[in-house]
């Protein structure tokens, strides 16, 4: 019985088994986690930068879009200067 040393007995197999496969089980819930951490802190980075795009710099209104804020720049402050980002719209 040379070849059986006490690490290959059916039972230390079956223990490091069960070890590996609830190492995975974790490992798989925390990547899980993170994954969903990271796509709400997209979400949050997203909804700051639209909510911070488009309000009148002049009135503090809320525009949807550019094109909608450009226009009521032109009607509404024909005589402050139309922001940079404006322009090009
Ligand atoms: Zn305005």
């Amino acid at each position: 019985m040379w070849h059986r040393s006490p690490c290959c007995s059916p039972i230390h197999m079956a223990r490091g088994q069960q070890k590996l496969q609830s190492q995975q089980k974790s490992a798989e819930k925390a990547a899980k986690v993170k994954k969903q951490q990271g796509h709400s802190a997209n979400d949050q980075k997203k909804a700051a930068q639209k909510a911070l795009q488009h309000i009148c710099s002049v009135c503090k209104s809320q525009m949807p879009d550019p094109k909608t804020y450009k226009q009521h720049f032109e009607n509404k402050h024909p005589k402050a200067e139309l922001p940079d980002f404006l322009k090009n719209i």
